[in-house]
């Protein structure tokens, strides 16, 4: 067991039902907010953004509400959301969503308060890797899933249609100052998308457990993660309003959140930022549910780490696991049981001939997961968990 790591987690979490309530209470980090929510109907129409709005009054900050974001955020969103920040001279963000606006708000956090263009600062593809010069305006984070972790850390994820790349952008400047995780915003969310982002939370916690990084708090986080999500998920997807699975699956996501500060995830995901840049109407954890299966058997078939399986196996339920294809049978079962255990590549546009160019775009976008991987894994290994995946 490797005992190093180098933790830092320096958001504040107010974490349970009922906490958007308090955060009127809480000392904001400016005097001016932008609120950024997405451009459906949703925040609205549960009354969140009302709701949000009367506590920053009652926190005595002015503020002002963008409604810029969509699914797998674009670059041109990022640019505009941070053109609006600067011309109504806000001094913090408020991110209030899932996971596009969350990401989106790191990103917007960094060009409010730089020059030039996002791609300029994006590490790997055909970004320019530059240096931020300043700080990024306050992050407050309010979410609304239970999947991406991205309400306590400082990355996000950005699509560039003209590319054809998404890749993630970040610096730890950009961690938000405070995140307020309140199961109750979740209820809304429905069953199919419950479950996509209820699969993406386990799958930043399992691809810990499988990384090559992970270290004795890493592992202890993130098997508390997924055993709180397997025991809760089925739960919430069949019921949104079961309060106690929708709290029990918001921990587990915000742990994930924590664990990914410790350990990279690995290759897994990659290769779903691959799939749903060419495809961009593939929701990430659907993306990630299509390979899940293949990509760890490509593991448990060269014995990478079995005693990871085996012990993420047993936090899944199955007590008495002693070999590692036991995750696997936990993996299906709780895909059976959340209604996911069927998602077709094909259903997407996806055709078989593809694999190699999906392989690449993983490596070329995201390739430095692929050091995370517990053996290597080439580009030849990678179009083959692609084309076992595909139906
Ligand atoms: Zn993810």
């Amino acid at each position: 067991m490797n005992m190093n790591f180098d933790f830092n987690n320096p958001t504040r979490i107010l974490f349970g039902a009922g906490k958007l309530n308090e955060l009127g209470d809480q000392a904001m980090p400016g005097k001016k907010a932008m609120v950024i929510i997405s451009n459906g109907k949703s925040t609205k129409e549960n009354g969140y953004l009302d709701r949000t709005l009367a506590q920053l009054e009652r926190a005595n900050v002015e503020s002002v509400v963008w409604n810029g974001i969509m699914e797998n955020p674009l670059k041109e969103a990022v640019m505009e959301g941070a053109a609006f920040a600067k011309d109504n001279g806000c001094d913090f963000l408020v991110a209030l969503g899932g996971g596009a606006v969350l990401d989106s708000s790191v990103a917007i956090s960094a060009m409010a308060a730089n020059e030039g263009d996002l791609w300029d600062y994006v590490c790997g593809g055909t970004g320019k890797g530059k240096m931020l010069k300043n700080n990024g305006l306050p992050i407050v984070t309010i979410t609304t899933t239970a999947g991406t972790g991205s309400e306590i850390n400082c990355w996000g994820v950005i699509s560039n249609l003209e590319t054809k790349e998404k890749i993630g952008f970040g610096d730890p400047r950009l961690t938000p100052v405070l995140a307020v995780v309140d199961p109750e915003l979740m209820r809304t969310v429905p069953p199919k998308y419950t479950a996509y982002q209820g699969f993406d939370a386990l799958f930043h916690n399992t691809e810990v457990m499988m990384s090559k990084g992970v270290n004795i708090l890493s592992e202890t986080i993130a098997l508390s993660a997924i055993e709180h999500i397997a025991k809760y998920l089925p739960r919430a997807v069949k019921d949104g309003n079961d309060l106690e699975a929708r709290e029990h699956v918001a921990y587990g996501s915000t742990m994930a959140g924590m664990t990914m500060q410790l350990t990279s995830t690995t290759a897994q995901h990659s290769m779903e930022h691959s799939m749903s840049a060419y495809h961009h109407n593939l929701p990430h954890g659907a993306g990630l549910i299509m390979i899940s299966k293949a990509f760890a058997e490509f593991f448990i078939e060269r014995h990478a780490c079995d005693e990871q399986f085996i012990k993420m196996a047993k936090a899944m339920g199955i007590e008495d696991a002693d070999k590692p294809e036991d995750f696997i049978t936990a993996l299906v079962n709780l895909q059976e049981a959340c209604g996911v255990a069927d998602l077709r590549m094909s259903d997407y546009g996806f055709t078989p001939e593809e694999s190699m160019t999906l392989a690449k775009g993983a490596r070329s976008m995201q390739g430095g997961l692929f050091l995370a991987n517990p053996c290597e894994m080439t580009d030849e290994d990678c179009a083959g968990i692609f084309e076992k995946s595909y139906r």
